[in-house]
């Protein structure tokens, strides 16, 4: 039966696929096709793992009997029900279906066939039955540390390698940490649905800069949808069509096909400078999450990195913390991948929804609120020497900027100068080379925005983080579904504080330029062009539609409009004319 699940639409374009139901916990598991001669071998290696496990628990059962504690005979009950859930027909007889029929990967048809049946256990209603799941979920855990140490996996191939049986995948999810969606750069989905989240969280963040049809904040979609049902993710309008009929369809069909003719219209302007009728040279900038990101960036025509958010070389690594040469070798792969073009590298922002340890959310009430971004850069001065330092080595190699993440404090400020002067000093006394660097700030807290001159003196460019400072100004959490249609980048408090912020770095002469997702959103573009901004950062996928936009603008005539803008009481309304 069809139905439809409405959420916030993150990335644009249309999806159908099968739906893959991939619990949050899971995620860290390999997901690839294997080529159909290989299933034998692979079901080879999951009786291997169930074996290994089998053993493991007759070992600790032993054990038990050993002791010959009557305390231990409910452990000895429990062991025996593992015993029995690892000879289960219907994991094995699952599982063979996933590794035969899908050619998914072991541990892939495992983490499915175990969604599956715990399904059926949820909907038991015998308590001790209900609470069997979690026996499950250590068995399966235990055979994926099993796996992931025997062999590992051959190739990697993706959807079109031939090895697949063809049809697109959809990954449905109740929540997708940042780390766990940059797992999932390379992989062989065509769309992802989370059930939380909000339009400007990172997991949207990333799902966009992937370019891929998403929608967060689906509420309950990895409830209601069922492994292999057929969907349709419209990334546009954040909404997800589940079992559609064959008309539905035929007309998403269509809309997929029109989005691929408007991104070859888009890729014609990809050599033209992006100028206004009224010669103004607007600066288009990438913003990355990898070194490798650089490529996409080139291949759409940036002229620059605006934002690499270091922080993901730091998340998902369970705390242990990239070294400075790891660090080095990364800044510079990015700095040499732009090819003597400019590179803004943020220094660390974790904290709030983006954890350090993707299995261990920020456990703080108000994490947004806590201690993050800077915050933690100076109450950790040995990892912030650390980074520094490598920063300062790559911009021996290119044109770098450094860009420090949610100031708000004169200490603050001062304390960055300092941190980087030491820094320096210690790579002085090693002898090492480094290179020169620009030093900029994030403007997203509104205390920043409102105190602009103090930053303006003290750095030499600003760049307008507006999702913090839209979450910040407008008290609401840039993560949380329930208050999501709040976050509004029209509220005349928001275009104020962008407004002035620009109007000061201007008047002073000091660059400026917004990183955050208002500037890759095309409908802002002229509004931003009139209040004076030249230089916007965003993801590669955004520069075409941004530019377009600024190849129409005369910025001599939307000057004044962008005036009465901002001071309007319903802006949306102006910007719509
Ligand atoms: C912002 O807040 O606008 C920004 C660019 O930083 P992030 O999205 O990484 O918090
Ligand atoms: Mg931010």
């Amino acid at each position: 039966m069809t139905f439809t699940l409405h959420g916030q639409a993150v990335s644009r374009g249309v999806a159908i696929g099968r739906a893959v139901l991939v619990a949050s916990s899971r995620l860290d598991v390999a997901h690839y096709f294997i080529a159909p001669e290989q299933a034998e071998a692979e079901l080879a290696r999951l009786r291997r793992a169930r074996d290994a496990v089998i053993t493991e628990i007759e070992q600790l059962r032993a054990g038990l009997v050993h002791d010959g504690m009557e305390a231990h005979a409910e452990l000895a009950a429990l062991l025996e029900v593992h015993l029995m859930l690892l000879q289960d027909v219907q994991l094995q007889d699952g599982v063979k279906h996933w590794v035969r029929e899908r050619h998914y990967n072991a541990e892939w048809a495992l983490t499915t066939q175990f969604e599956q049946v715990a399904r059926q256990f949820d909907e038991m209603t015998d308590p001790y039955l209900r609470e069997r799941k979690a026996d499950l979920e250590q068995i399966v855990e235990r055979m994926l540390r099993v796996l992931q140490g025997v062999g590992s996996p051959v190739a990697a191939p993706t959807v079109g390698d031939g090895a697949t049986t063809g049809d697109p995948l959809v990954l449905i999810a109740h929540d997708l940490a940042p780390a766990d969606m940059l797992q999932f750069k390379h992989s062989v989905f065509a769309g992802f649905v989370t059930d939380v989240g909000g339009k400007t969280s990172h997991t949207a963040i990333v799902a966009r800069s992937m370019d891929i049809p998403a929608v967060v904040g689906a509420r309950n979609a990895s409830q209601l949808v069922q492994q292999d049902d057929w969907v349709i993710v419209d990334g546009d309008a954040g909404v997800l069509i589940v079992d559609p009929t064959p008309m539905l369809l035929a007309e998403y069909g269509y809309k997929q096909r029109q989005g691929v003719v408007e991104r070859e219209r888009l890729a014609r302007i990809k050599n033209t400078p992006a100028v206004t009728l009224d010669g103004q040279r607007i600066e288009l900038l990438a913003n990355i999450e990898q070194p490798e990101d650089t490529v996409p960036a080139l291949s759409v025509g940036a002229v620059g990195v605006g934002l690499f958010r270091t922080e993901f070389l730091f998340m998902g690594r369970g705390g242990r913390l990239p070294d400075e040469e790891e660090q080095y070798e990364a800044y510079r792969r990015a700095v040499e991948g732009m090819h003597g073009l400019p590179v803004t590298i943020r220094t660390v922002d974790v904290g709030a929804d983006k954890p350090l340890d993707h299995h261990r959310r920020d456990e703080h009430l108000n994490p947004a609120l806590g201690l993050r971004a800077i915050r933690w850069s100076l109450a950790e001065p040995a990892m912030f020497l650390t980074q520094l330092r490598a920063i300062l080595r790559a911009a021996a190699h290119g044109k770098v900027n450094i860009l420090f993440p949610m100031l708000a404090h004169l200490g603050e400020i001062r304390q960055v100068h300092a941190m980087l002067a030491q820094a320096r000093e210690q790579l002085d006394r090693r002898g090492a080379v480094y290179g020169p660097v620009r030093i900029g700030a994030m403007i997203e807290v509104p205390a920043a925005a409102l105190a602009v001159r103090l930053f303006v003196r003290h750095f030499d460019f600003l760049s307008i983080g507006t999702n913090d400072l839209i979450q910040y100004a407008l008290a609401i959490d840039r993560v949380d579904e329930s208050v999501t249609h709040l976050y509004d980048p029209l509220h005349p408090a928001v275009l104020r504080l962008v407004a002035d912020t620009i109007a000061a770095c201007v008047e002073a002469g000091k660059p400026v330029s917004v990183c955050g997702e208002m500037a890759g959103d095309a409908t802002m573009t002229r509004l931003l062009l009139g209040l004076g901004l030249r230089s916007f950062s965003m993801h590669p996928t955004q520069i075409l539609a941004v530019k377009q936009q600024v190849l129409r603008s005369d910025t001599r005539k939307l000057r004044a409009w962008a005036q009465q803008v901002v001071a309007s009481d319903e802006p949306a309304l102006l910007l719509a004319d």
